[in-house]
């Protein structure tokens, strides 16, 4: 027999007077994964996170940890520990106070809290930081100090609720690889909280897309990228073009959809007659002779990302606007004509 899910949740919802902020969401999650909860502002994403953390009692449904019903717990007896928005430090005490203070509660003595102390400071790159002040250190390092003083009560589940929107870009980069490699090397599941896309692909074994107090998908970050189960997902998970249709033909997991562009084929298993979006990610939209003709477009704007072009296009035969990559070398001057292409494969068809 398969062992329990490290984390389980089943059936949870919470209500808030009228306010639905979660409805029914389950979810079973291995030991060692990393989740990030995605979703915009308002999702239910800091009230799941609160739920398994023990701050918020369900209104209905169970969470379960390591096999063993927690629902019922006071957050200090959970196998868990919360890495709040605003990391609460203690600004009084110095950074070893902070980190050590709930090894104290838990009355571990002087001579062991102290080395283990400065264990966690230096897994958070912090060796040598402890006497100082929490007025003596940058944003970033009270971040970090955040985390040593969670991880070194060596909990089983580590839930940390936006814990990188105050940083600046630089910094935010810098922390997903060190909380990345923090998870790796200390085997703990880590359950993270973002409305942010790019973050969620940087970080999750999964993700966990969440919309209006539900789970909308649950994956692989790739898999929800190039194939997302629902049109929320696609369009929160990165830009696409987006063609409206109408399934007229279907066989053996492949559809036809009639467009304003022509008929286009993309996988899928709806129904003829169903009302679609086709999907097709920027990278995917090709200016040589591909499968699937999409027309001629002009170029309407074109911004230099470095590595690529960001190219929005207008078709020439229908109200349809494209945005595509193309390389740095590409000339892309406005008013420009592509031959657009794509293959049916990276033509993803949802429906609207
Ligand atoms: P997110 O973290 O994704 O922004 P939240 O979980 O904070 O979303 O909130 C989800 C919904 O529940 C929102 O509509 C929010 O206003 C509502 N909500 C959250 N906490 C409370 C509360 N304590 N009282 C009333 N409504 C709440
Ligand atoms: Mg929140």
């Amino acid at each position: 027999m398969r062992p329990p899910p490290h984390l389980e949740i089943s059936n949870v919802s919470k209500h808030y007077g009228e306010v639905t902020a979660l409805e029914d969401v389950s979810l079973a999650v291995e030991q060692g994964a990393y989740v990030v909860l995605l979703g915009p502002s308002g999702s239910g994403k800091t009230t799941l996170l609160s739920v398994v953390g023990g701050f918020t009692v369900p209104s209905a449904g169970t969470v379960s940890i390591a096999g063993r019903d927690v629902t019922a717990l006071s957050p200090a007896k959970r196998p868990t520990t919360t890495l709040f928005q605003d990391y609460a430090l203690f600004p009084h005490m110095t950074v070893a106070g902070n980190v050590g203070f709930g090894l104290k509660v838990r009355g571990v003595a002087g001579a062991e809290r102290e080395r283990q102390v400065v264990a966690a400071l230096e897994l958070v790159g912090l060796a040598g930081y402890g006497k100082r002040g929490i007025h003596e250190i940058s944003g970033g390092q009270r971040q970090r100090v955040g985390l040593a003083r969670a991880l070194v009560v060596g909990p089983e589940i580590l839930l940390l609720d936006e814990p990188l929107g105050a940083l600046d870009l630089n910094l935010r980069r810098q922390m997903q690889d060190e909380l990345l490699s923090l998870q790796r090397r200390t085997g703990r599941s880590f359950v993270h909280v973002t409305h942010d896309q790019e973050e969620a692909m940087a970080l999750a074994s999964l993700v966990v897309v969440m919309n209006k107090g539900r789970i909308e998908d649950v994956g692989t970050p790739k898999r929800i990228y190039e194939y997302p189960m629902t049109l929320f997902t696609a369009t929160f998970m990165g830009e696409s073009t987006q063609i409206v249709g109408r399934v007229s033909g279907a066989a053996s997991g492949t559809v036809e959809v009639e467009t304003a562009l022509g008929k286009l084929h993309g996988s899928s298993g709806l129904m003829p007659g169903t009302d679609v979006m086709l999907v097709i990610r920027p990278e995917n939209v090709r200016t040589d002779a591909g499968e699937t003709n999409l027309g001629s477009a002009r170029i309407r704007e074109a911004t230099f990302q470095g590595a690529h072009y960001r190219v929005l296009a207008r078709s020439e035969q229908a109200d349809q606007e494209f945005v595509l990559r193309l390389p740095p070398d590409h000339p892309v001057e406005e008013g420009r004509l592509l031959k657009l292409s794509c293959r049916s494969a990276h033509v993803v068809v949802l429906k609207r």
